[in-house]
């Protein structure tokens, strides 16, 4: 953790809040969620002492939703409350389509009492704008991915342009809503480096206050996007893994982008493992 906060400092200094992930879905036993649930409430006082412009991103599974929904739910509860006492928020990830509806009813019963709870909502499942709208009703941010995990067609979109119609009506619903939202893509097209500007531009023409919206890319890809995002104003956030399941997070980088590599290792040498 130590060098992932020091990953965290030089991005803040470099004008980039962060969201801090000891990443992990493959808990299975309560000890193993007990430890991750210590570790991140160790994330959250590191973040808090050294003043950092930080969230935390988690994987109910990793703290023990699949084990049992009712020690996932407890466990979130802990997380959730020491974050509000430093002030932070806490995103919790989108897993694979058999989790969704747990990790929806669990985000449901969290805002019921907190008001720092953020959810990831994946463009590529046909359910999603049903469940847009279902989130909308709460107060905490709503993080818009594409989709990383396996799912099948009657699930799920494969990659391509009808997934990209799907990524851009979300977009252009949870902006204009006004509600508080994290832009999490790569893809230029739907940014506004393509022709197209299109985040940019909707929100230039519909006139939408830029405090509640943010973009954020993972850590070390495509940077320049980010930074094009920055320099235009707005938020931006570099979402930051570290943990034993970290080489996850890099197979599946090399996975989108094979060349990724070079930036993989690097990465892998800086902060894995943490
Ligand atoms: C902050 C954040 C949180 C996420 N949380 C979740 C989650 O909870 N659940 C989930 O299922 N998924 C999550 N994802 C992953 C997401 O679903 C996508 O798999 C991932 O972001 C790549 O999709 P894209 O939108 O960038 O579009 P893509 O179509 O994959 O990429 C568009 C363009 O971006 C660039 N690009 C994309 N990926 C890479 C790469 N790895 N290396 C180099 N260039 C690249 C390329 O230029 C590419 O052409 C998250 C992503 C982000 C940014």
């Amino acid at each position: 953790m130590t060098q992932c906060v020091e990953t965290a400092k030089s991005l803040n200094q470099q004008g980039f809040a962060v969201t801090i992930d000891y990443m992990g879905e493959s808990t299975r036993d309560a000890e193993m969620a007990e430890q991750a649930t210590q570790e991140f409430l160790n994330v959250i006082q590191a973040i808090a002492h050294q003043n950092l412009d930080s969230s935390i991103s988690l994987d109910l599974s990793h703290i023990g939703m699949v084990i049992d929904a009712e020690l996932g739910y407890k466990n979130a509860c802990t997380l959730a409350k020491a974050a509000q006492n430093e002030g932070l928020e806490m995103m919790i990830s989108m897993e694979g389509v058999d989790r969704t509806n747990l990790i929806l009813e669990i985000h449901q019963r969290l805002c019921e009492t907190f008001n720092n709870v953020g959810i990831t909502l994946q463009a590529y499942l046909h359910r999603t704008p049903d469940d847009l709208e279902r989130v909308l009703q709460y107060s905490g941010k709503i993080r818009l991915v594409k989709g990383a995990y396996a799912a099948p067609a009657d699930h799920a979109k494969s990659r391509g342009a009808e997934l990209d119609e799907s990524y851009r009506q979300l977009m252009e619903r949870l902006l204009t809503s006004r509600h508080p939202c994290s832009i999490a893509t790569h893809d230029p097209a739907l940014l506004d480096l393509a022709s197209l500007e299109h985040a940019h531009r909707l929100i230039q023409e519909q006139k939408i206050e830029p405090d509640k919206i943010e973009f954020e890319m993972l850590k070390g890809v495509t940077s320049e996007r980010l930074q094009a995002m920055k320099n235009y104003g707005y938020h931006t956030r570099v979402y930051l893994p570290y943990g034993r399941e970290w080489h996850l997070y890099l197979c599946n980088r090399l996975a989108e982008h094979p060349p990724n590599i070079y930036q993989a290792i690097t990465d892998a040498m800086k902060c894995g493992y943490g």
